[in-house]
């Protein structure tokens, strides 16, 4: 988790869900990673800067309050954007910011804030340690004339089947400087333009406060109570934040999985894993929820250091870290409890419709809540969960989301040997065979070729050097090229959703023609049957179960026909 959480590799893994569902993952800012991207950032922020206004987009509107989405190298909304324009005519010398991330940095560190590509430092340092550059939200929601942003809890319960629940509270971190829009001159002001905490409590300005409402740190509720207060729709806000944390983390789980089989085999009964995710998100002015990043080890203090007298420090309680922090650990605990699923059913079922009713009585006060908590729970006297069921409860309108899992289940089966990440040239063409990909069009040469180029690539941007082969990176690139090819027409996300549903389905049949040989060897008591083997393990594929053949043969009845 820690990897995949990492500045590139988050901005990879979003990136991949973007060229499939651009409208659905508007919610993460455009990033470039460094160096490798950097000639294409700079070409990207050129033809912004110098195509004639009437003929561009500007590449940074997303982040100024439109909903848009980058397809094709431009920016397309759903809405016009007047106000970024006339903003643009009447200043032209206005231009976008972008900010500067070390990849693998935490709390602020090595972050800095650019309007020139030349201000980044890509000398010395940069090589060594990469970075995403990323468009800066510049107008994001003020409260008290501050930046704020929004750390919020996450409990991934279990990878497969994906559970998901979020905190009902999260933290509001404060900037210590009132806010304004980027210019050259305050650029460097990390006391406005940053909200990290471990950053502003080093401000003159930071004020620690036992008032959940106020000071540099307050509860995410409070602002929801002030939002609801001014007229915002604060439902709106959480359907929109609970729908960016599902996202991100179906945009996850593939890469995840690989690491997860290669560490648990399976089919065997092994540890199960939970991870408590740290969410942190910048509400625009629009209140459109953004992405910044997550945190696979969020801090979990609830006091902080107190300066008594000069150098003189003391560990002094804080209320607003204790009020959320300690609901997320206790209930995390209560959720992932294995004595717990050794006395299954009843209790755990009795949980989750206290889970549900409490989820209904959001709207009601603590006072009943906690009456419900100690009446109709099991574990009476516990105060009622603060982790809110979000996947599979929602499952139904995010699964579609979900091809490049899909994409990686192919990629397992191919692994072959337990342990790997990476896939071998054997492994690749044996997926081009089993699946029935290869043909007159597209030779096992040409197989061999898209192996090569790709794999070279992603190996030679350093990613990992300890396996040699394809990681799972690549693989999807080939899948999404392969997919190209075979289905030109159709939009991105329906060619790999096809390409997807075809591989199933000739796995589907390979396993089933495997189950009759073996069921012929048994029968017959025979020796040796000849039946084709590959080495490959006998797992059905994911998606497509053998009982649901008949209606996928007739489905894909038609694919005998297709040819490249
Ligand atoms: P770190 O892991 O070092 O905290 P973040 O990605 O969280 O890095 O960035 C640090 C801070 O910078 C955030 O808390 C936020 O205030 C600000 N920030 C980060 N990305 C953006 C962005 N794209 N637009 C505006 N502010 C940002």
């Amino acid at each position: 988790m820690t990897e995949m959480v990492r500045k590139i590799t988050l901005s990879r893994a979003v990136r991949t869900m973007q060229d499939l569902f651009p409208l659905e993952y508007n919610f993460y800012p455009r990033s470039w990673i460094l160096p490798e991207e950097f000639p294409l950032f700079v070409a990207e922020l050129d033809h912004y800067i110098h195509t004639p206004l009437a003929k561009q987009l500007p590449i940074a509107v997303s982040t100024t309050g439109a909903d848009g989405i980058w397809r094709d190298g431009r920016w397309v909304f759903s809405q016009p954007v007047p106000q970024v324009r006339m903003m643009k005519d009447s200043d032209p010398s206005w231009k976008p910011t972008f900010i500067v991330k070390p990849d693998g940095g935490c709390q602020g560190d090595g972050i800095y804030l650019i309007k020139d590509p030349s201000d980044i430092r890509l000398t010395g340092s940069i090589q060594s340690r990469p970075a995403v550059v990323q468009e800066y939200i510049c107008k994001p929601l003020l409260v008290d004339k501050l930046k704020f942003d929004i750390r919020l809890y996450v409990l991934l319960k279990s990878l497969e089947p994906l559970e998901i629940y979020i905190a009902k509270d999260g933290l509001s971190r404060f900037c210590t400087e009132p806010y304004q829009e980027p210019t050259l001159k305050n650029l460097h002001q990390v006391f406005m333009h940053l909200t990290n905490y471990s950053l502003n409590i080093h401000s003159g300005n930071f004020i620690h406060s036992d008032n959940v409402n106020t000071g540099s740190k307050r509860t995410f509720s409070s602002i929801l109570c002030r939002l609801s207060s001014r007229g915002a729709d604060v439902k709106k806000l959480w359907s929109d934040i609970i729908s960016l944390v599902i996202k991100t983390i179906i945009a996850l789980t593939p890469e995840l999985k690989v690491y997860y089989q290669s560490d648990i085999p399976a089919g065997k009964p092994g540890p199960t894993c939970f991870q408590i995710l740290g969410f942190d998100i910048l509400l625009m002015k629009n209140l459109k929820p953004m992405l910044l990043e997550v945190n696979a080890n969020p801090s979990m203090r609830i006091e902080h250091e107190q300066e008594l007298s000069p150098g003189v420090f003391e560990n002094v309680p804080s209320p607003v870290d204790e009020e959320v922090k300690v609901a997320v650990i206790r209930d995390t605990l209560r959720l992932v409890d294995p004595q717990k699923k050794k006395r299954k059913d009843v209790q755990c079922q009795t949980l989750e419709h206290v889970s549900e009713a409490n989820e209904e009585l959001l709207d009601a006060g603590p006072a009943d809540r906690r009456e419900y908590g100690t009446t109709k729970s099991p574990e009476a006297g516990l105060p009622s969960l603060c982790l809110k069921q979000v996947f599979p409860k929602y499952a139904k309108q995010f699964n579609y989301l979900r091809l490049v899992d899909r994409v990686a289940a192919l990629f397992i089966r191919f692994l072959g040997v337990k342990g790997t990440t990476k896939l071998g040239p054997t492994g690749f063409r044996t997926f081009v065979r089993n699946c029935k990909l290869s043909n007159s069009n597209f030779s096992m040469a040409s197989v061999d070729i898209l192996y090569i180029d790709i794999t070279r690539r992603w190996n030679s941007m350093g990613i990992d050097h300890k396996e040699s082969g394809m990681c799972l990176q690549a693989f999807v690139e080939a899948f999404f090229c392969l997919a190209q090819k075979k289905y030109k027409s159709l939009p991105l996300h329906e060619q790999v959703k096809s390409l997807i549903d075809f591989c199933e389905y000739h796995l589907a049949a390979l396993d089933e023609k495997r189950l009759v040989c073996g069921r012929g060897i048994v029968e017959r008591r025979s020796a040796v049957v000849p039946c084709q083997t590959d080495g490959l393990h006998l797992t059905p594929a994911a998606h497509t179960p053998l009982l649901n053949r008949t209606a996928t043969a007739t489905k894909f009845a038609d694919y005998r026909n297709h040819r490249y």
